[in-house]
């Protein structure tokens, strides 16, 4: 039986910012009581993380996932405060490929040529979070392999670091028509399969490129210029974000930022 939503004076100021990020959204999210932690023979308290963790079903390794609901925030929103499963539990980057399959999930598949699902080492310390395939990248299949591919390949080295030594993806895996940003409704139904292939690298650090991919990984709104270079915690690995190539092409002044992020990924990898 759904447990009954708690009165507004328990739950905790965190997610209220939470769920009023959501109404701006235009979104209802609900709040219901945590089920008791069995684990601890405890209820768990609305004060903290496990409360937010309540609200959708967590993203579970060789399930099929559910198409998130309009009504409740994106299974991404969870990534701050899920721990990752431990290593027995994990599936491989194969197995989520396997699920995805000729995916029609969203409204993007009809507008696809190829799904860009990632490349590099399925055991890769650093991983890089796009926003999206391009025209090139939907031809090809691969991400990052345009013009912001190769700035981007020109980082990795800067970094002492072969491009296959990384692993590179996407927030969607689809490309938008006219490369426009993705929808929100699409990254819902995207997102979760960027939170398995992270759960299944469980990588040293992350690097996500440019606004899209940062705001998924935090599950808020936030500025890439603002944020861009701090480390943040990511269900127990590093995070960092950068301006995407893409940006930097458009702004080359820019890229002086960018060498300041690099070397804190240097450092954190170090
Ligand atoms: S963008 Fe993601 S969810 Fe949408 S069709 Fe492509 S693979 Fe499926």
């Amino acid at each position: 039986m759904t447990p009954p939503e708690p009165p507004k004076s328990e739950i905790s100021p965190r997610l209220r910012a939470w769920l009023a990020f959501y109404e701006d959204l235009g979104l209802t999210p609900t709040v219901r009581r945590a089920k008791p932690d069995t684990r601890e023979g405890q209820p768990l308290a609305l004060d903290e993380p496990a409360p937010v963790a309540a609200l959708v079903e967590p993203v579970r390794p060789k399930q099929a996932l559910p198409l998130p609901s309009m009504a409740a925030p994106p299974a991404a929103t969870l990534s701050l405060f899920e721990e990752a499963p431990a290593r027995a539990e994990r599936e491989t980057l194969d197995d989520i490929r396997t699920d995805l399959g000729e995916c029609q999930r969203c409204k993007l598949a009809p507008h696809r040529k190829h799904i860009v699902f990632g490349v590099g080492d399925p055991k890769a310390q650093l991983v890089f979070v796009g926003e999206g395939p391009g025209a090139e990248e939907d031809l090809q299949g691969l991400p990052f392999v345009g013009r912001a591919g190769r700035l981007l390949t020109q980082w990795i080295e800067s970094l002492g670091l072969k491009r296959e030594q990384v692993y590179i993806c996407n927030v969607i895996k689809c490309r938008p028509p006219q490369n426009r940003t993705p929808g929100r409704d699409e990254i819902e139904s995207c997102s979760p399969f960027l939170l398995r292939q992270l759960d299944a690298i469980r990588p040293k650090l992350i690097c996500a490129l440019g606004s899209v991919a940062l705001q998924m990984l935090m599950g808020k709104a936030a500025s890439i210029t603002r944020l861009r270079g701090q480390v943040f915690d990511f269900r127990g690995t590093k995070l960092v974000a950068t301006f995407h190539p893409a940006y930097i092409l458009r702004n080359p002044p820019a890229d002086r930022d960018v060498r300041k992020d690099l070397q804190v990924i240097r450092q954190l990898l170090a």
